[in-house]
């Protein structure tokens, strides 16, 4: 029987071992802060921002971003139906409204006239995910933005290493969040960031931080307000230093897969993968093919397909507003279009040219059996 592919895990060198051991060897009293500061210098240096806030997770990243902003009930959010419910959940545990509207159907990203649509006087923010690697139109949404005034927000965390126009994506808003997790380009387990180049605002989120407490607070046990706790460890933060330092490394491994599948399949006029505009650099985190309709193939076909062979492909994001949680709307016609006929393929750091030949076979035996 053949090996299994799977469809993502990290590439763990023995740096990120040395300073794990480092961690958990030495990283306590006076040090249990080393690796998670270090962590929060060298990605804003990366990113080219101002400030970063280690978080155990994406999610929690956003949370406490979108409560540092005062987003609360009687607030309207946009963002894509297309997207992972990480994205939305923070909105609607504090309160607030998530608008839905559909996507671009050739970034997959936030449609800009649709989210323009969607703003009304409740309208607070709009949540910028760069989907799969793909970037969002930031210079429409900017627009859009200060125009209404209104807070831009980019979930990045499918974005690592992705450019828009020379920026790195998430140096591009009020404020951007990355997950760590370990399916992520960079992982620490669990584990995210927030980052921004506003000041008062990484203040604000910092107390949040640490359950409310002020950084100038004197007083011990004192929280000045009720605050969250979402920290990362030192542990943790050790495997994401040693993760950052090889960063351009898992970058480009990325790019190299996503490279060889786009190869593969560029004069199929049955295939699109992810869009790499002139002035866009794609980190290319999920390698994605969407079928044409007049293939024919859907994502059943794709999944038995892909798992007949021992590969463990994904199915794209479905619908947020087709979950048991949200109301139908249909009407966003490409969220609802493109998921049917999509999927991720694998694309772990470490793949060999041999796994992908094997996905991409599975792939050719589906086109010819079906056009
Ligand atoms: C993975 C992901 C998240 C969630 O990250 P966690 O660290 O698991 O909270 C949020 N947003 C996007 C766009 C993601 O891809």
């Amino acid at each position: 029987m053949k090996n299994k592919i799977v469809y993502t895990k990290p590439s763990i060198s023995k740096l990120e071992i040395a300073y794990v051991t480092d961690a958990v060897t030495h990283g306590w009293g006076d040090k249990c802060y080393d690796y998670i500061h270090k962590l929060e210098r060298n990605f804003s240096e990366y990113l080219g921002v101002k400030h970063s806030i280690a978080t155990s997770s994406c999610t929690g990243a956003l949370h406490m971003g979108l409560a540092g902003l005062g987003i609360g009930p009687g607030d309207e959010v946009i963002l894509a139906d297309t997207n992972w419910i990480a994205s939305v959940a923070p909105v609607i545990h504090l309160g607030a409204t998530p608008v839905l509207v559909d996507i671009d159907p050739t970034s997959w990203c936030i449609s800009v006239q649709q989210a323009e649509r969607a703003i009304t006087a409740k309208t607070k923010a709009i949540i910028a995910v760069h989907l799969y690697g793909n970037l969002c139109d930031m210079d429409g949404l900017k627009q859009l933005a200060e125009k209404h005034k209104l807070a831009l927000i980019e979930d990045a965390a499918e974005a690592l290493g992705s450019e828009y126009k020379g920026y790195k994506a998430g140096s591009m808003a009020t404020f951007s969040t990355f997950s760590f997790h370990g399916t992520k380009t960079m992982t620490t387990g669990e584990g995210g960031i927030f980052s921004t180049n506003d000041k008062a605002l990484y203040q604000k989120v910092l107390t949040l931080s640490n359950h409310g407490r002020k950084a100038e607070q004197t007083k011990q046990f004192w929280p000045d307000e009720l605050g969250f706790k979402y920290k990362m460890s030192n542990i943790q933060a050790a495997l994401g230093c040693a993760q950052l330092e090889r960063i351009e490394y898992l970058v480009e491994r990325k790019r190299h897969i996503y490279a060889y599948y786009r190869q593969a399949f560029a004069y199929d006029t049955n295939i699109c993968i992810n869009p790499e505009p002139k002035y866009c650099l794609n980190s290319a985190w999920m390698p994605t093919l969407v079928f044409s309709k007049k293939s024919g193939i859907t994502r059943q076909h794709l999944s038995e397909a892909f798992a007949k062979e021992q590969i463990d492909a994904r199915v794209f994001f479905w619908p947020l507003s087709s979950l048991p949680m949200f109301i139908a709307q249909p009407e966003h016609v490409h969220s609802y279009d493109i998921c049917q006929r999509a999927i991720n393929l694998p694309s772990y750091v470490d793949m060999t040219e041999d796994d992908m030949d094997r996905v991409i076979a599975v792939v050719r035996g589906l086109l010819d059996a079906n056009t």
